[in-house]
């Protein structure tokens, strides 16, 4: 690896880039005093992170520049490096984003959905990194965050695309480790794994694993606890609205029925609600299930959802951010605090594959119920730092997960 990755905040790479090839590497600082400036530039970056979330909204957010200026984006909130990534042949475009090389690997999943710009893209490849490190962090996962976003509008001929993102992905030498995300398919994961040793979420057959199990389950656990925590009504008196029944959705949906509940949910795919049903699940419009009468609304289809205008309208006591990123703007956390509702962050409640994944990597086995199930102390630790020094949920979240970001870069 390049000498430079060591030093973080100030040593940026962009490479626009030959697969396996590291590209060159700009404004390397093999300097002791600057280095020792990087460090307290990044921890003072990260300090800052408890307060401000900036990189939300590509589209309005007067925080960022109006024309893109990428190292200074990625100064804001401390990325480390993003890899542009294209190939003619096959349409492919994609940014792959390390939010932090340290500690190493960084996880993230790989994302492939329409954009209306790459700039789009690449602002959620950003936002989406960012957050994993703060998933890292709370799930006492060892390592960092990243993602890869690949805008697939302009891809002509998939299998190439994807071949050719897994030459890239191995190029990188395992400082990043690749899961799936929204509209990573199997067949996606197939040719994938046909390229790179790089990925995270190993199935019993070695291959890349579905992670929607892993998720609902430390989802389920975080729900429950918030439900003890914040509620009077037993199991089988409690009513669950799922949003998008996809693969997270439908296995948390299972869960609940087994466990008693009701189970409320909508999806815009035909099949998808054609299955649920057969489970049992009670289906409601897709423009119906925020506002629908429940005791627990799960966003898990894309994030967003909960902003100002669907707020008021929502009718359960706690909203469970499955989706990355449910939340148009942090902000709104405080709004949900003023309506009586408890919000449970999305980075906190949905870390199950991650931790699955870091698991998998650093033992040979397959599954780890009972780390999943710690996703319920930290959500009660979350909730009673919101309690005990007056914050939204999200800001008790990033502060909780900045104190152990802080603590590990420190030593
Ligand atoms: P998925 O693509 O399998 O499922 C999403 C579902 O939402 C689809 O069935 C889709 O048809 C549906 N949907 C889309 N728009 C909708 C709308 N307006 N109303 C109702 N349904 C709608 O994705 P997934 O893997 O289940 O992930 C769901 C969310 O959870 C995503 O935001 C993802 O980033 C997040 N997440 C997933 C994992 C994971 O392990 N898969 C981990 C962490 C976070």
């Amino acid at each position: 690896m390049a000498a430079g990755v060591t030093i973080g905040l100030l040593e940026v790479f962009f490479r626009a880039s030959k697969p396996g090839s590291a590209g060159p590497t700009v404004g390397s600082l093999e300097h002791e005093p600057l280095k020792a400036a990087a460090q307290a530039t990044k921890l003072r970056v990260r300090l800052n992170l408890i307060v401000s979330r900036t990189i939300t909204d590509p589209q309005g957010d007067k925080h960022l520049p109006y024309k893109l200026e990428l190292l200074e984006t990625m100064a804001l909130e401390g990325h480390e490096q993003i890899l542009a990534v294209q190939d003619a042949p096959s349409g492919l475009r994609a940014w792959i984003a390390i939010h932090a090389l340290d500690p190493q690997p960084a996880f993230g999943g790989i994302r492939i959905l329409n954009y209306r710009s790459e700039r789009d893209a690449l602002f959620d490849a950003l936002r989406l990194s960012r957050i994993m490190t703060y998933k890292c962090a709370l799930a006492g996962v060892r390592g960092s965050g990243a993602k890869t976003v690949v805008i697939s509008n302009s891809i002509t001929d998939r299998p190439a695309a994807i071949r050719v993102l897994g030459r890239h992905i191995e190029g990188l030498g395992g400082i990043y480790r690749a899961g799936p995300d929204a509209g990573f398919t199997s067949e996606d994961q197939q040719v994938l794994m046909e390229e790179t040793q790089y990925i995270a979420h190993f199935g019993v057959d070695g291959g890349m694993q579905s992670a929607g199990d892993a998720t609902a389950e430390g989802a389920m656990h975080g729900i429950l606890r918030a439900l003890k925590l914040r509620s009077e009504l037993q199991i089988e008196e409690t009513t669950v609205a799922i949003q998008g029944l996809g693969s997270v959705g439908v296995s948390l949906a299972k869960r609940f029925l087994e466990l008693g509940a009701r189970v409320v949910g909508a999806d815009v795919d035909s099949s998808k609600i054609a299955f649920a049903q057969n489970l049992g699940v009670t289906i409601v419009p897709p423009s119906k299930i925020l506002s629908t009468s429940c005791d627990v609304l799960v966003p898990c289809a894309m994030g967003g959802t909960i902003h100002d205008v669907s707020i008021p309208r929502i009718q359960a006591s706690i909203v469970a951010g499955v989706a990355n990123n449910t939340l148009g703007h942090d902000s709104q956390a405080a709004l949900l605090k003023e309506n009586n509702i408890t919000f449970l962050p999305d980075f906190a409640l949905n870390a199950g594959a991650l931790i699955e994944g870091s698991h998998n990597l650093h033992t040979d086995e397959n599954s780890c119920p009972q780390k999943l199930a710690g996703i319920g102390e930290t959500i009660a630790n979350i909730l009673q730092r919101s309690d005990d020094d007056k914050l939204s949920t999200i800001e008790a979240a990033f502060a909780l997960a900045s104190e152990k970001v802080i603590a590990t870069t420190s030593h």
